[in-house]
């Protein structure tokens, strides 16, 4: 049974790209309808499902896409999960893999010594690894990073993405996500 609030659209950028793809840039089915009225963006495809209002009948789109093109969505955002993806869902010091709720974050350098929490020092541990390591610095607890933490690009990202795609991803969407994204219908 499809509900209503499970018809996001898929958000694009003015050259048809998706706006971001970590978090997948989606709208609610609301948003996106108010976009379409105020003519912010042109409908690229549609769902069958259709909304009434006193004046239109509209399709549900499912992808839509900026008529303006907004620059500077190429850096990705220092999230939790964006550090996951970088490090590919693996433990940066003994290299396990974990699902995410089994993963943490570890400040290279101790928070406690003045490490920053930022892209160079925060890598994806383990709970054992982040518990024996503690606060102390990696080659105390004699561990060693099997990465260097940097700042990834989109690219970085969307390629280490392409083995986690999102969960669910409509087939509308699939002409403008990744070439081998595999599908599952809402
Ligand atoms: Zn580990």
């Amino acid at each position: 049974m499809v509900v209503f609030d499970s018809h996001p659209a898929l958000v694009l950028n003015a050259d048809f790209r998706p706006l971001s793809y970590f978090p997948l840039s989606l709208w609610s089915w609301q948003d996106a309808i108010r976009a379409v009225v105020s003519e912010r963006v042109t409908v690229v495809s549609e769902y069958d499902r259709v909304v009434h209002s006193p004046r239109h009948a509209l399709r549900l789109p499912s992808v839509i896409s900026l008529k303006q093109y907004v620059p500077g969505g190429r850096k990705p955002a220092f999230t939790r999960f964006n550090v996951f993806l970088r490090d590919r869902f693996s433990c940066q010091y003994c290299g396990g893999w974990f699902p995410t709720q089994d993963l943490t974050f570890d400040h290279v350098v101790p928070r406690s010594r003045g490490g920053a929490t930022t892209w160079g020092n925060v890598v994806t541990a383990c709970s054992p690894c982040n518990l024996k390591k503690g606060s102390l610095m990696p080659h105390e607890a004699g561990m060693a990073l099997l990465s260097h933490p940097a700042q990834p690009s989109t690219y970085q990202l969307q390629e280490n993405g392409r083995g986690f795609p999102p969960d669910h991803l409509h087939q509308s969407w699939r002409d403008f996500l990744y070439w081998d994204s595999e599908l599952e219908p809402f």
